[in-house]
């Protein structure tokens, strides 16, 4: 660690409600050199609020290996600079992440300063199990990627977090669908704003109530986990080809795609289940 260079501090600042802030943070943010902020106007916001005059720069997607690197010279050169991103804690699901890796590799100390998070007040508000789960981020925009993704996680016992943006929310609700079932979800929706919702339900619910209008506002899915990740295969065998065949496309999958992840399933070549698809309607 150098110990003549100055420090990171990542603070973490409310996701709606301002006074979630906490006074170790107002405390840090007064007495760094600088504040290095997501969107600036943004940020200048809340330090108007609390009167706070430390001077700020930009760090975000676009900047930051240019930005990235001028911020790690100044704390060699004994700035202190401390973090925030547009709301909850930087590093989550945001560019934070590698001014952080970036920093501990130059021997920088990285101070965390905590509060809240969109991904943690979700969980616990949920009404889902909490004492394991996983976090996924945002789900991936490509298809293809989203799919991926979605089919190695549909075993996954553990509770699913995900973050998700308001217009593609019916979208991502019923890829869920298709991969998951049925499942309980939580909604969590402009989490201590004037507008929060949380909604439980199951997914299929959720469908329903989200699918009229793109809804507005921020969004955090919390997916229960498969409650029978082990017991699947010998559910399938339970099942003819012709049935397995429908839960899928009853769920949505086109022909093509239950047809594959049938014969992946039961281990079958996808001819052979094709030869059974074939008179079933999508
Ligand atoms: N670092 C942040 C954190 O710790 O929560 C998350 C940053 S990520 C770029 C922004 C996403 O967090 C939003 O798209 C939304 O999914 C979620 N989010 C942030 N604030 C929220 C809120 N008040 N209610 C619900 N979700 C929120």
């Amino acid at each position: 660690m150098d110990t003549n260079s100055g420090k990171l501090f990542l603070c973490a600042t409310p996701i709606g409600n301002l006074e979630d802030i906490t006074l170790r943070v107002l405390r840090i943010l007064k007495e760094v050199d600088v504040i290095a902020a997501e969107d600036t106007k943004h940020t200048k916001k809340l330090l108007n609020h609390f009167k706070i005059n430390t001077p700020l720069t930009s760090y975000h997607r676009y900047n930051k290996e240019k930005k990235g690197r001028k911020l790690i010279e100044m704390m060699q050169k004994g700035k202190n600079i401390a973090l925030v991103s547009d709301a909850g804690t930087p590093g989550i699901s945001d560019p934070g992440e590698e001014l952080v890796k970036h920093a501990s590799s130059e021997g920088i100390a990285v101070i965390p300063v905590p509060g809240p998070s969109a991904l943690v007040t979700a969980l616990a508000v949920s009404g889902l199990p909490t004492k394991k789960f996983v976090f996924e981020g945002f789900l991936p925009r490509k298809a293809k990627e989203r799919e991926k993704l979605l089919q190695e996680l549909e075993g996954e016992g553990r509770t699913l977090v995900f973050y998700e943006a308001p217009h593609r929310v019916k979208k991502s609700l019923e890829d869920l669908r298709k991969h998951m079932g049925n499942r309980k979800i939580c909604i969590a929706r402009e989490l201590t704003k004037q507008h929060e919702e949380i909604f439980r339900g199951n997914i299929e619910e959720a469908l329903e109530k989200f699918q009229k209008n793109t809804p507005l506002g921020e969004f955090v899915f919390v997916v229960e986990g498969n409650q029978n990740p082990r017991n699947q295969k010998s559910i399938w065998n339970e099942l003819t080809v012709k049935e397995h065949l429908l839960i899928y496309i009853n769920r949505g999958l086109s022909k093509k795609q239950a047809i594959a992840r049938v014969a992946r399933e039961r281990n079958l070549s996808k001819r052979e289940v094709y030869d059974v698809a074939i008179d079933l309607k999508e």
